[in-house]
Formats: structure tokens, C-alpha cells, sequence
């Protein structure tokens, strides 16, 4: 082995910027959640500011909300325990954050007492893979487990293949992401996908399909790279047409304020394909890379963003 393949990928910069990352992306895709990219351009122009929408300017909704569950759980035990993730789950519960309708189902199955592994739904919605980042920068240095906790995370709501693969492909490229900025090595688009691939063939085929889709992408042309990903995916709530154009924004960027413009600028789970890209930026290139405009003007009161750092510096103390 190398001395650069023994750099961890795990620290305490990547991990927080996986989580201010996802919750940057989600406060600034909050407001236009549902639009599609024309109407975002026509109306803001380049989308790069938090803004006022159903929530106040820099609010965060229910991918944040979940994924501070997952830190809460990784701080209690220093592993990923679902039963303890799946009770946090429904005591942080808060529908106001807006969450996607199947959800109320599942939430009211663990509140009755229906163990988390029976628990979820049928679903291939990108629920499993919008909150899962910071599992990805937590396990950076152990792709087994990596695979394993994000798995088990998803099942507790979203048990279709295709959910779960989604899930699974969000982590292990936040996993990537990590290693990859911790050596100071730039992504290999190519070789970042087919590394997915290989990871998520044997899980679903339909979502490896959907991964092999992203297309080449010129960096730093954020209207190129819009243009390829909508034609290509429907960016909706669905985790195989929401989890390929985040990475692919991810790749295509040149900074992490840029990975999160693009896939906000994307359209349709705008919240969701922020959150994920976020994940990814933060995880790349770290929290000081995450614009201060954008951290000041985020949520912090109760479960903000200094509650949210002091839980990854307590997760890495
Ligand atoms: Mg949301």
C-alpha cells in the first residue's frame, strides 16, 4: 500500500461537511421545492441565495431534520443502531419540515411498537438517500460497514430495492468523496461511477442503469451540466432519477458552492438533490469550503447548524 492510501477519510472537516452540506443544499432548494429548472431560472436567475419559501430564509425540512437523527445516533453509540435511529426518528418527528406522504404510515407503525425492520414501507422514494451523507463520511474508511448501516438506515422507512440502492449509492460516494479529498485527488468521473456500479449491480439493476446514465460532463459549466441532467433525469422524488443528477452535479462542479447551485437549479425535489450534492460537496472538499454567507444565514435555533457542529465534534472526540 502506498503512504497516500493510508490518509483516513474520516475527520471531523469531512463529516461536518457532510452535514452542513446537506442542510445548506436543503435550505436552498427549500423554497422552489417542485419547480422545474426554467421556471427556478426565469425567476431567480442563478439560484444562490437562501430564500423566504413555506419556511423562513436558511430553514431546513425533513432530509436535515432525519439526518440530525442519524448524527444524535452515531453520538449515543458510535456506531449506526437502527432501532435507537428509528425511535429518534418518530420523537423528532415534526411534519411542519414536510415530509413525503408514506412516511406518516411508517412513523405511526414504530410510534404503536412495530419493530424497525418491519416497519417500512414498499418504497423507492429518495427518503433513504437524502439524509444517509454523513453515514457515508462517518464509515469513509470502512465500505463494508458503510454499506451495511446504509442499508439498515433506509429499510427503517423505504424497503424497495430501488430505494435501498439509492441509498446505498448516496453513501458510498460520500464514502469516496471523503477519500478523495482527504488525498487532495480530483474525481475521476468515470472511474467514480463505475465504482458505484460495481458496488450497486448486485442490489438493483434498474438504479445501476440509472447511475451508468450520467453523462459526461463539462466542470465548471453549470448550464451545460443543467441542461444534460434534466434531459436525462426527471429529478423528482424518486431515489434512481434524484440520487444520479446529484452526483453528477457533484462531478461536474468546480467548488462545492457550485455543486449545490447546480443540482438546486436542477428542478423538481429541488430540497433533496440540494441535500444530496451538498453531502457530497462537504464531504470533497470540506466545511471551510461551504460558503459563510450561506452558514450564517442557516437555521440555528434548538437542532441548528452549532448543534449539528457540536454533534460532529462530539462523534469525532
Ligand atoms: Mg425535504
Amino acid at each position: 500500500m502506498s503512504p497516500a492510501q493510508t490518509v483516513p477519510a474520516k475527520s471531523y472537516e469531512r463529516l461536518a461537511g457532510a452535514a452542513l452540506g446537506t442542510m445548506c443544499g436543503d435550505a436552498l432548494g427549500m423554497p422552489v421545492e417542485g419547480w422545474s429548472a426554467d421556471r427556478i431560472a426565469r425567476r431567480y436567475g442563478r439560484l444562490d441565495r437562501m430564500l423566504e419559501g413555506r419556511l423562513p430564509a436558511g430553514s431546513y425540512t425533513d432530509d436535515s431534520q432525519m439526518m440530525i437523527a442519524i448524527l444524535r445516533t452515531l453520538n449515543a453509540a458510535g456506531d449506526l443502531d437502527p432501532a435507537a435511529l428509528a425511535s429518534r426518528f418518530v420523537t423528532t418527528f415534526e411534519p411542519s419540515r414536510g415530509y413525503g406522504g408514506r412516511i406518516y404510515k411508517v412513523m405511526n407503525r414504530l410510534a404503536l411498537g412495530t419493530s424497525w425492520d418491519r416497519a417500512g414501507t414498499d418504497s423507492w422514494g429518495n427518503g433513504g438517500a437524502m439524509r444517509v451523507g454523513v453515514l457515508g463520511a462517518f464509515y469513509a474508511d470502512d465500505q463494508e460497514r458503510l454499506l451495511s448501516a446504509a442499508l439498515d438506515q433506509c429499510r427503517i422507512t423505504h424497503t424497495h430495492p430501488r430505494g435501498l440502492a439509492g441509498a446505498a449509492a448516496q453513501a458510498l460516494a460520500c464514502g469516496m468523496a471523503c477519500a478523495l479529498g482527504a488525498r487532495g485527488a480530483e474525481p475521476d468521473p468515470q472511474a467514480f461511477i463505475a465504482h458505484l456500479v460495481d458496488k450497486i449491480g448486485p442490489i438493483d439493476q434498474h438504479t445501476t442503469e440509472r447511475l451508468m446514465a450520467i453523462p459526461a460532463l463539462p466542470r465548471g459549466n453549470e448550464a451545460v451540466a443543467r441542461e444534460l441532467l434534466t434531459s436525462e433525469y426527471a429529478c423528482d422524488v424518486s431515489a434512481p432519477e434524484a440520487v444520479p443528477p446529484a452526483i453528477g452535479a457533484f462531478l461536474a462542479a468546480d467548488s462545492a458552492e457550485q455543486a449545490i447551485v447546480l443540482a438546486v437549479s436542477l428542478g423538481g425535489d429541488t430540497d433533496t438533490i440540494g441535500a444530496m450534492a451538498g453531502a457530497l460537496a462537504g464531504s470533497y472538499w470540506g466545511l471551510d469550503a461551504l460558503p459563510a454567507a450561506w452558514l450564517n444565514r442557516l437555521e440555528n435555533q434548538g437542532a441548528g447548524r452549532d448543534h449539528v457542529l457540536a454533534l460532529c465534534r462530539r462523534i469525532m472526540g
